[in-house]
């Protein structure tokens, strides 16, 4: 399976809005049903000793608790509360996003959150994306 692309800016200081994809039209005219089931994402993850809700949102500026901006994910340690952005996403992408916010609680819980930057966190949520991906977990 080929590398994902990591996303961008998840919480605060970048303010990279996700690009929304045109509805894509076949030459049928038909749009392609490509619906992701959300029953098969986890409605609540547990990090350390956190567990967070997992909200998941089709609107991209519901992601922010602030709704100011928009972003393909974040999470909020205050409500324990991780917003996922999934309208027009595939199951990899919005997979991804789940491990990226779960790279900065457990970076959280471990006071490490600013050893590791957006780049860096997001390669390592990358890594453990495809792993499970690939094998199947
Ligand atoms: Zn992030």
């Amino acid at each position: 399976m080929k590398t994902l692309i990591p996303n961008k800016e998840h919480r605060g200081n970048v303010n990279t809005p996700p690009i929304t994809p045109k509805p894509n039209i076949n030459p049928s005219g038909q749009k392609p049903s490509r619906k992701i089931k959300l029953s098969q994402f986890p409605p609540s993850v547990k990090i350390l000793d956190t567990t967070y809700k997992i909200l998941y949102v089709n609107n991209p500026c519901d992601v922010d608790v602030h709704q100011r901006e928009a972003y393909w994910g974040q999470i909020d340690y205050w409500t324990s509360t991780i917003r996922v952005y999934v309208k027009d996403r595939t199951k990899e992408d919005i997979w991804q996003t789940i491990w990226h916010e779960v790279m900065h609680g457990i970076c959280e819980k471990f006071k490490m959150d600013k050893a590791l930057n957006e780049d860096q966190i997001d390669m390592i949520a990358t890594g453990i994306n495809n792993v499970m991906l690939d094998n199947k977990f």
